[in-house]
């Protein structure tokens, strides 16, 4: 079975409060140890932009389920890509609030612009996340 990795933005909706958010958290954490995926998920009012990883099934069939999820909409895939190593294997979930991401982080990646992850292509948003999860920001990490 081959190991993936998955990049994909999209907008929060209205029907995504703080306990819809807290949810997904909760759930993502129990769900995806349970299928050996792990990854990033970074969010504000405004986006998602969540890295998922692991074996191709369970990242396609999590992903099927995600884009159907009515908490966000405009979901965009940024990356879909055979891999050999994964660059979140520490966690079944990090998350970060872009309002724990440091200046520095956010200024490389827009170059003093309002970030916008929309605006990403593949290798800067798994750039962005990498450096979220590596060095750091705040995390509210699940360990494995
Ligand atoms: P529940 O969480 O109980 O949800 C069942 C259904 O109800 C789902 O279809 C969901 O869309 C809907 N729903 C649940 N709560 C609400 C609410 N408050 N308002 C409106 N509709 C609601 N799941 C993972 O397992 N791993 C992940 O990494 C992951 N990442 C996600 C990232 C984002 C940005 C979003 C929006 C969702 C994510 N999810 C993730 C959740 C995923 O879309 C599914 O909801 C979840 O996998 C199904 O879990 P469950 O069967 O326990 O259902």
């Amino acid at each position: 079975m081959h190991l993936v990795r998955l990049i994909y933005v999209s907008t929060m909706t209205e029907a995504c409060d703080t306990s819809a958010l807290q949810r997904i958290l909760d759930v993502s954490h129990i769900k995806n140890s349970a299928r050996k995926i792990t990854g990033m998920l970074c969010y504000d009012p405004s986006f998602f932009l969540q890295c998922l990883e692991g074996p191709q099934e369970a990242v396609n069939e999590l992903y099927g389920d995600i884009i159907k999820d009515v908490r966000h909409k405009h979901v965009t895939l940024l990356e879909y890509v055979t891999v050999d190593e994964r660059e979140f294997g520490a966690w079944s979930m990090a998350f970060a609030h872009s309002s724990n991401i440091d200046k520095h982080t956010f200024e490389k990646y827009t170059r003093g612009a309002r970030f916008d992850p929309f605006a990403l292509n593949s290798e800067q948003a798994k750039d962005f996340l990498v450096e979220v999860a590596h060095h750091g920001s705040r995390l509210m990490t699940r360990q494995r």
